[in-house]
């Protein structure tokens, strides 16, 4: 296989990745949902070898599940895991945060303002899934603007499993993000004071876990030598 061969290959599984990881965290494909091979095929227009690919590169994210027997199906994430990516979520985007300058900032200036209009726009009016979409765009659009590739990929990956964890555990059906709070992180990144913009964005994750339905369901406990007995 010539080495085009196999950056061809890269790209078209990269492809199907950004696909599923899309879907997926606009909760058009919800957590357990089987990802049949056949019927990816048929909507990406993809080969089978390079679904399969895509499909392991998931599941090595912990985005997909990989069944024996089964096949695939998108992860669902357990409690103990959401406060686990919520926790990393709060050290990988301090840093981010941390390490956005005044001067990235002023670089970006008309990307952020765009971003703010439409993120403004959609939580205004009320397509649930413009409203995740704009609001998980603001975090990645943090992690673009830092400069650290390897803060932004892990985020990429983190920020997925967020939506299968508000997919499953949102206590109420309102949006996660409170755009105001977003506002702030931006005010404060354009003047420089980046103690209060890790104070505001970790507060932020703080607020957006507890609106989580994360009590782990207890293993029921149960007197089996009483229950038997009392037969
Ligand atoms: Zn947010």
């Amino acid at each position: 296989m010539g080495s085009n061969t196999v950056t061809n290959k890269q790209t078209e599984v990269q492809r199907i990745v950004d696909a599923l990881s899309k879907a997926i965290a606009q909760h058009r494909l919800r957590p357990g949902t089987r990802l049949i091979e056949a019927q990816i095929v048929d909507a990406l227009k993809a080969n089978r070898n390079h679904v399969q690919s895509a499909l392991q590169r998931l599941a090595l994210q912990r985005i997909v599940t990989i069944e024996p027997n089964r096949g695939a199906l998108v992860s669902q994430p357990t409690a103990k895991e959401a406060r686990d990516v919520f926790a990393a979520r709060r050290a990988i985007e301090a840093a981010i945060v941390e390490s956005i300058t005044p001067d990235a900032m002023r670089q970006n200036r008309q990307r952020i303002a765009n971003h703010m209009r439409n993120e403004r726009k959609a939580t205004s009016a009320s397509d649930r899934r413009d409203i995740v979409r704009e609001l998980s765009e603001f975090h990645l659009m943090l992690g673009e603007i830092c400069g650290n590739a390897v803060l932004a990929e892990i985020l990429g990956n983190l920020m997925v499993r967020s939506s299968l964890i508000v997919a499953l555990y949102q206590r109420n059906d309102h949006p996660a993000c409170a755009s105001d709070e977003h506002e702030q992180i931006i005010t404060a990144l354009e003047h420089g004071d980046h103690r209060v913009a890790i104070k505001v964005m970790l507060e932020h994750l703080d607020e957006l876990e507890a609106q989580l339905a994360l009590e782990e369901l207890a293993e029921p406990e149960v007197d089996l030598k009483q229950i038997l007995g009392d037969l």
